[in-house]
């Protein structure tokens, strides 16, 4: 969990690109080479009838549970005891002097105050990061090495911080030309840049963090397998717009996600996934994101959160002014077109997005509930008992990434962008419209 708003723009892609798996830092289990073995030794496992853990990988899951709902708690009041302390000892303001010192040019202080404060919060959240990637690497979920993953911590905090100076320059422009309506014009601004994000995401973001194959070239016999799925659901899904993600080199968890807009629409798979699960399942769970693709889930998630933004934006303001009016002269704050005002500016939507996460989360929880549906449909017929495989591909991914049998349905509610595992098993297995007068709900 990052420590503030900053990486507002960088969650958005995040938001909008819809998984198979909930995208946690990270999620399960021994070393890929055991993980191997041990499917080579199962290869036909007991029909799963509801998600359930050996005795030894539920004391993991318990422990890896609580671990996290206490890192995830902490880190949703970290951001904001951050920028609050940042505020009472005023360092923007020392900030902001240096920057005004340096030109008159307002692109110039952006370029100087932003990079200062933005690499100050990531430092003081750097111990959090270092410890989320020492629980994965402690329970196997992830195999890569600290260089690595340093060097991944680093570009993208240098991704951020370019996508931060630019919007930090927009934003006291609009706000200096517009000090009513500046919420709603930079809403404006921020769309059509949001778009081009998650356009270039997949072809310019992605590959700076992991390397893509075309799925064809790396599983050509699967692709034929894929298509039998995609003419079912009466969707071309061209070759080239499949993709395998080489995750194996970082985690050794399952996934596999929709990206991109227009000409960069893309399905990939990680490798993980298709070599663990069978064919079947692997197919399961492309029906999964094939639902995303034909649902038009990245759309609909651009739009739901570009509603949230402006709510969020227009309230944001208030915030500030209020908390301006109350201790802007304490913390040497001139007034809301003032550069050292951005933390409180973070501060406000550091808030509304805590406040916005169960919604965004429902919302979620809605899409990848109308995934699942959607991926029981459309391999409803190409192999026998589908509703059982998705049960099993599941039961796969939940202990491989240690997923806990009994969370708490209030953080379930508030911080799950996925149903939980055992929900998911329950509704596959027990999902039958085909013996009903309604019928299947989208595959027909
Ligand atoms: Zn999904």
């Amino acid at each position: 969990m990052k420590a503030s708003a900053f990486c507002l723009v960088l969650c958005t892609i995040v938001a909008v690109s819809v998984t198979f798996a909930p995208a946690q830092p990270a999620s399960a289990a021994e070393t890929p080479s055991s993980a191997q073995s041990q499917t080579a030794q199962q290869p036909q496992q007991l029909k799963v009838t509801e998600y359930s853990l050996p005795p030894e990988k539920l004391a993991k899951a318990e422990a890896l549970y609580q671990t996290r709902t206490v890192l995830y708690l902490f880190g949703m009041v970290f951001g904001i005891v951050v920028l609050w302390v940042l505020l009472k000892l005023r360092v923007a303001p020392v900030f902001r002097d240096l920057a005004e010192r340096a030109g008159k040019n307002s692109f110039v202080q952006a370029l100087v105050f932003v990079p200062l404060l933005t690499i100050l919060i990531a430092v003081i959240s750097l111990p959090i990061d270092i410890y989320e990637q020492h629980i994965s690497r402690a329970y196997g979920l992830s195999v890569q090495g600290w260089g690595s993953w340093a060097g991944d911590w680093c570009k993208a905090e240098g991704v951020s911080l370019v996508i931060t100076v630019l919007a930090v320059f927009g934003l006291f422009r609009i706000i200096r030309k517009s000090p009513q309506r500046w919420w709603f014009y930079f809403w404006l601004l921020t769309l059509p840049f949001l778009v081009l994000l998650i356009f270039v995401a997949p072809v310019i973001l992605d590959p700076m963090f992991n390397k893509f194959e075309p799925l064809e070239k790396t599983q050509p016999l699967l692709v034929g397998e894929i298509e039998k799925v995609t003419h079912r659901g009466g969707l071309e899904i061209p070759r080239d717009r499949m993709f395998e993600m080489e995750a194996s080199e970082k985690v050794t968890t399952y996934n596999a996600y929709v990206t991109g807009l227009g000409a960069t629409k893309r399905v990939v798979v990680w490798d993980n996934t298709s070599r663990d699960m069978t064919v079947p399942e692997t197919l399961f769970v492309f029906g999964h994101e094939m639902g995303h693709y034909v649902l038009n889930h990245i759309y609909k998630g651009l739009a739901f959160f570009a509603a949230m933004m402006l709510l969020g934006f227009w309230l944001a303001r208030r915030i500030v002014l209020a908390m301006l009016a109350r201790w802007g002269q304490a913390w040497h704050i001139r007034g809301i077109n003032d550069l050292a005002a951005l933390p409180v500016l973070l501060l406000a939507l550091s808030l509304l997005t805590l406040i916005a996460e169960p919604i965004g989360n429902a919302f979620s929880r809605h899409q990848e509930h109308q995934a699942d549906l959607y991926g029981l449909e459309v391999t409803h017929g190409l192999f026998p008992h589908n509703g059982e495989v998705a049960a099993s591909a599941f039961q796969k991914l939940g202990e491989k990434s240690y997923a806990y049998p009994t969370p708490n349905p209030m953080l379930v509610f508030w911080s799950y962008s996925h149903p939980s595992i055992p929900d998911r098993i329950r509704f596959s297995l027990r999902y039958d419209p085909w013996h009903t007068p309604a019928g299947p709900k989208y595959v027909k």
